[in-house]
């Protein structure tokens, strides 16, 4: 109860801080490796108790580091990671990371109920649901993907979602990579 009262007082406050503008994004190194295996990390026990499997897919040329704002890159992970787990019942979910060019591509994918074009076109507001029935069977506020999707631009990447109802959904975040700027070994004092 402690948790979700937690979230819900964090996502309210992210919300307002959005409807102010006063949401921003910082920008330093990024150890990404740990940020994508931390949030495996802390999604396990919730994945287990539902008997789900959670992958972790690292592609080959995914650099260790970038620039970017670590802080929001693990709370977007988290936040569709936890929907990812939340929404489906049986099989698995998938954080698949990958360097494209300049952009770091993340999927989180899951064998869950999916979402239906009617859905599709507004889960991305505040307050927003699936359905009228998802608060009581799920809990959440609607908040979570208004407030993934405002980061996502702050950063100025994109979100989009796949899915196929009944079998499961993809949510790919597309965010701008900048490689690390390691300072020469000599101009450190
Ligand atoms: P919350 O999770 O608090 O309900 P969100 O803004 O995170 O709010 O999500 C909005 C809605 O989008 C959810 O209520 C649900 O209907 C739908 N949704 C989000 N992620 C998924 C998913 N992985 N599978 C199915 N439906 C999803």
């Amino acid at each position: 109860s402690g948790d979700a009262l937690l979230g819900i007082i964090n996502d309210v406050l992210d919300f307002s801080k959005m409807e102010a503008g006063m949401l921003k994004i910082e920008t330093a190194d990024v150890d990404l490796l740990s940020a994508l295996n931390d949030s495996i990390d802390l999604m396990q026990e919730r994945a287990t108790a539902k008997g789900l499997q959670l992958h972790l897919e690292l592609a080959d040329q995914l650099p260790a580091h970038c620039r970017s704002d670590g802080l929001r890159i693990r709370q977007i992970l988290l936040n569709l990671l936890s929907n990812a787990v939340k929404f489906t019942e049986t099989g698995s979910v998938t954080l698949a990371a990958a360097r494209e060019n300049d952009v770091l591509v993340l999927r989180i994918i899951d064998t869950g109920i999916g979402i239906t074009p009617e859905q599709h076109a507004k889960i991305f507001n505040p307050f927003e649901q699936g359905d009228n029935s998802t608060t009581r069977r799920f809990g959440g506020t609607g908040l979570g993907l208004a407030i993934t999707s405002r980061i996502v631009q702050l950063m100025g990447g994109r979100i989009d979602v796949e899915s196929t109802p009944g079998s499961g959904s993809c949510f790919e975040v597309r965010l701008p990579f900048q490689p690390t700027q390691w300072a020469p070994a000599a101009s450190v004092q």
